[in-house]
């Protein structure tokens, strides 16, 4: 991926002046999920710092090579450090088959104990080819979901379209933890397909991802402009939903 034609790194300097440039008070920021956990553990002492320099700008995600040796005290290790959560995880570059409990469960845990949300890289199990793209969809991600009831997670890439089941009685109890993010949006669907996502009634788990410095802002701006979203809906894709997420992932924390 590192040496494909659409690979691009960020930089905190880098992120926070188009944050500027754009009104957008803060983000969330991952590193790259690398299968080595050495390189996982220098993505978050960059991110960490970068969140500490820009405090209340960057919220920092941390990322683990979930199977290797030393996953969980990595998470609690950025946990303690101010991590909200931990991903995006790369199922497919990290040899993680997200369906399997026994390859999850201790990560999950960790995750809970620290009061962080997880996040996975999703994507369409039809449709083109890209880069990156992985096997890892909406059948793999609900069977996350149903082994995992108390986890709070976060599909990227519309959840590879996992969402669409959230209009079935029964799929609509057992997705009740998962949300979205629009990250890639430009190149994966047109405007409308927000509009399917508030009408199935998963409005209120859909978060404004950008997969930034690859895709920038104005892209989004765009296309968010033609859509028929009404101000309230607007809100909870660019900032309410996300809020939502980061508090009741704490507070569940504090009940366990
Ligand atoms: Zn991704």
């Amino acid at each position: 991926m590192v040496n494909s034609k659409v690979h691009r790194w960020g930089t905190a300097e880098s992120l926070i002046s188009h944050m500027d440039r754009h009104n957008i008070s803060s983000s969330f920021v991952t590193g790259f999920a690398f299968r080595d956990q050495g390189l996982c553990r220098i993505m978050n002492d960059y991110v960490l710092d970068a969140a500490s320099r820009y405090r209340g700008r960057i919220v920092p995600l941390a990322v683990v090579s979930p199977c290797a040796k030393g996953a969980s005290e990595e998470i609690l290790r950025c946990a303690e450090l101010g991590a909200a959560g931990v991903g995006e995880l790369f199922p497919d570059g990290q040899e993680l088959d997200i369906s399997d409990a026994g390859q999850t469960w201790r990560m999950v845990g960790t995750c809970m104990e620290a009061g962080m949300f997880i996040m996975f890289h999703t994507a369409e199990q039809v449709g083109h080819q890209y880069v990156g793209k992985g096997r890892t969809g909406a059948t793999e991600a609900a069977a996350f979901c149903m082994n995992h009831p108390q986890a709070r997670v976060v599909f990227a890439h519309f959840g590879g379209g996992l969402w669409a089941y959230e209009s079935m009685p029964e799929m609509k109890l057992a997705l009740s933890n998962a949300y979205y993010d629009t990250a890639a949006w430009p190149w994966l669907y047109d405007h409308r397909v927000i509009e399917g996502i508030f009408a199935s009634g998963a409005g209120n788990k859909i978060l404004f991802g950008t997969d930034w410095p690859i895709l920038e802002y104005p892209r989004y701006e765009t296309i968010v402009d033609r859509t028929s979203l009404t101000e309230e809906q607007r809100s909870l894709l660019l900032s309410k939903n996300a809020q939502d997420l980061l508090a009741r992932t704490k507070k569940s924390a504090g009940d366990l």
